[in-house]
C-alpha cells in the first residue's frame, strides 16, 4: 500500500466508519457518496484505543520532555528489516501520514514508527491544529459497557480479578468467557504435567496455570517478558495432543509471493510461527524434507525455489499445521 492509501483508509476511523473520498492534490469534485467500512461502534472503539496514551510505541523524547502533545488517534508500523517506519494519526479535522526511510530501501537500525515517525507526527499536528481543544468522537448510541477481564477482555469468570468496565457493541462483540487461567495435572514438585491419558493414579496435583493465546505468548517470547510456563510434560506420555496446532504467520496458505530476482542478494522467505504456552520448540519442514528446528517464537529464513512449496510447522507435541505457497521471481 502507498501511504496516500493507508492515509486514506485511517480517515475512516474520524468518519463514523465511512469512507468519503480519496485524498487529491488538486480541487476535485467531492460530491462523491460516502462508502460505509466498517460500523460507527467499530470506528469509535478503534480510535478510543489508537488514543491511549500510555502505549508503549510513544517515543521515548515524547515521554520524557515536555512536548506538547496533541490529543489524536494513531498508530505506528515499522517493516521487516527497519527499512520503513510510519505513523498515521487523526483526530476530528485532519488524518496526516507520514513515512520515513531511504529512498534506496537500506534499513538502519533506529528506523521505527515510534521512534521516528510519530515525533514528526505530532510536530505536524502542532504545525496546522496547534490547541485545537479537546473535543472528541460522540460515542455511537450502538455502544454499551459491561465489565470485562483485564488479562483477556473476555466476559469475567469466577477466578478473573481487577475486573474493569469496556466499551462493547451488543449482539456483535464476543460472549466468550474468560479463559485467562486454566487447571493443569502436574507432579508434587511441579517439575511435569501430565494430560488426562498419562495422568498416575495419585500423586498429581491440580494447578492454575496462565493460559496465554499463542500470538500472546510470540509477544512474550520476543519481548523477553517472563510468565509462568506449564512444566514440560511427562516425557513418557505417548499420546498425540489436542488443542493448538502452531499458526504460520509470517506466510498465508495459497497465496503468491513476489520476490527480487537479486544475484548478489538473494530474497528470502521468513518462517515464523504462533504456538501454545506447552510448546517450547519448533520443526520446519519444506516440501515434507526437515528444513531447520527454531525456538518458540523464532525468526528463521530460507531461500526459496520457484514454483509450489508446501511448508510445514511441527511442535514439540506433535501437533501440525500445512500450508501451500507459489513462488516467482521477477
Ligand atoms: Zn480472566
Ligand atoms: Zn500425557
Amino acid at each position: 500500500m502507498k501511504l496516500e492509501e493507508l492515509t486514506t483508509l485511517f480517515s475512516i476511523y474520524a468518519n463514523e466508519g465511512k469512507l468519503y473520498r480519496p485524498s487529491y492534490y488538486f480541487p476535485v469534485d467531492s460530491t462523491v457518496k460516502p462508502v460505509p467500512i466498517i460500523s460507527s461502534g467499530a470506528a469509535f472503539m478503534t480510535s478510543d484505543i489508537l488514543t491511549k496514551i500510555t502505549r508503549h510505541e510513544m517515543p521515548s523524547d515524547v515521554v520524557s520532555s515536555t512536548m506538547h502533545v496533541p490529543k489524536i488517534a494513531w498508530k505506528t508500523g515499522t517493516s521487516y528489516g527497519r527499512r520503513d517506519a510510519w505513523s498515521i494519526g487523526f483526530n476530528k479535522d485532519y488524518t496526516i501520514g507520514v513515512w520515513v526511510g531511504n529512498f534506496n530501501g537500506i534499513g538502519i537500525p533506529e528506523l521505527t514508527g515510534a521512534e521516528m515517525a510519530t515525533p514528526l507526527l505530532f510536530q505536524m499536528y502542532n504545525a496546522i491544529d496547534y490547541n485545537s481543544g479537546n473535543s472528541w468522537f460522540a460515542e455511537p448510541a450502538e455502544l454499551d459497557f459491561r465489565l470485562v477481564c483485564p488479562v483477556t477482555g473476555k466476559v469475567p469468570e469466577e477466578f478473573c480479578t481487577n475486573n474493569v468496565i469496556d466499551y462493547f457493541i451488543p449482539k456483535v462483540s464476543s460472549n466468550i468467557r474468560c479463559d485467562h487461567l486454566k487447571k493443569v495435572f502436574i507432579s508434587p514438585d511441579s517439575a511435569i504435567s501430565y494430560c488426562t491419558s498419562c495422568i498416575p493414579e495419585n500423586g498429581y496435583k491440580i494447578a492454575d496455570y496462565p493460559n496465554p493465546e499463542p500470538d500472546l505468548v510470540a509477544f512474550y517470547e520476543s519481548e523477553h517478558i517472563a510468565y509462568r510456563k506449564i512444566p514440560p510434560h511427562n516425557p513418557k506420555c505417548e499420546r498425540i495432543f489436542e488443542g493448538k496446532a502452531p499458526v504460520i504467520t509470517s506466510l498465508s496458505d495459497k497465496k503468491e509471493y513476489q520476490i527480487e530476482k537479486d544475484e548478489k542478494n538473494p530474497g528470502q522467505l521468513m518462517l515464523s510461527c504462533t504456538v501454545s504456552n506447552d510448546v517450547s520448540r519448533v520443526f520446519w519442514y519444506i516440501n515434507d524434507r526437515f528444513y531447520k528446528e527454531a525456538k518458540a517464537g523464532e525468526n528463521i529464513f530460507f531461500y526459496p525455489e520457484k514454483g509450489q512449496l508446501k511448508i510445514s510447522c511441527s511442535d514439540d507435541k506433535g501437533r501440525n499445521v500445512n500450508i501451500r505457497i507459489t513462488v516467482n521471481y521477477f
